[in-house]
């Protein structure tokens, strides 16, 4: 049975509250997601929460309750909070009604599979990672790898970007020397974006297992990794614009290859 808590000094509350920092996330092993969908896109997933709060008045609602039962017996800690709780948690007006607590999960390079993964070098804005994640996940690409300093995969606005996507694309942190002998075992062709780079976006063979590697937000990608690559390409500009944001340059890549793979179904063999 869900229990009721009225206190912000509650334990759990606590807990839930400390998700917003990454120094909370860390120390309690736990990462916040939010709304009832996108929770129940978790779940298809087998991923249940840890621990769950959810309103009085989401509780009315048949699915929610249905959603609760399911999480209780799937062993999650279920707490009614005030929205006003809910307010102080996610740290927005109009919180979601139903918010979670999940285990993060990070893969390892030798579980990647599939012809299209994305990598990320030093990718600083959450926001950014999390909308890549969700197009990713549309596109049917089989993974991101994070290399070098990049920003928490699993802060608020990461997860929130990510629409779910967080729960369903399997995330490598890694540096990238590891992924790219990795990758040279592997098979795989490294694509990477450059605004000074000569190849068409479009150019490169990408029949076989691709990596498009993306570059940081205000740097690009450094010279060493641009000479790792097989491939450097630009997408063509023609306005005053001096770049792409980096999550629409790799929405442009990422569908440029499944265009021309025919937009054939994700091959995650
Ligand atoms: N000042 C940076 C530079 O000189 O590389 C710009 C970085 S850009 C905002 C961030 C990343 O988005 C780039 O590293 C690249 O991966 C991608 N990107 C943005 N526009 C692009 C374009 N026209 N062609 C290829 N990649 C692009």
């Amino acid at each position: 049975m869900p229990e009721t808590i009225t206190s912000a000094a509650n334990a759990a509350v606590k807990t839930l509250r400390s998700l917003a920092t990454k120094k909370g996330r860390k120390e309690a092993g736990l990462l916040l997601a939010e709304g009832e969908r996108l929770m129940r896109e978790a779940a298809e997933l087998g991923r249940w929460p840890q621990l769950a709060a959810v309103s009085e008045a989401a509780l009315g609602r048949p699915s929610v309750r249905d959603f609760v039962r399911a999480a209780e017996n799937a062993g999650t800690r279920v707490l009614i909070l005030s929205p006003r709780l809910l307010e102080q948690i996610t740290r927005r007006d109009n919180a979601q009604s139903v918010i979670g607590a999940y285990r993060p999960r990070l893969a390892e390079l030798t579980e990647l599979t599939g012809d299209l993964l994305v990598a990320l070098h030093e990718v600083r804005d959450p926001g950014n990672l999390g909308t890549i994640l969700r197009t990713c996940d549309a596109v049917g690409a089989s993974g991101v790898v994070l290399t070098g300093e990049c920003c928490d995969p699993f802060s608020v606005e990461a997860v929130r970007a990510s629409m779910g996507s967080i729960f369903a694309i399997p995330l490598v942190q890694t540096q990238f020397q590891a992924l790219d002998a990795w990758r040279k075992r592997a098979g795989c062709s490294v694509i990477g974006t450059s605004l000074r780079a000569a190849q068409r976006h479009d150019e490169p063979d990408v029949s076989g297992r691709v990596i498009l590697l993306m570059g940081n937000e205000q740097s690009g990608l450094p010279p060493d990794i641009e000479a790792a690559c097989d491939h450097l390409v630009r997408i063509p500009m023609r306005g005053r614009a001096d770049s792409l944001n980096l999550a629409v340059s790799t929405s442009v890549m990422l569908y440029d290859v499944w265009r021309r793979r025919g937009f054939a179904k994700p091959n995650h063999a």
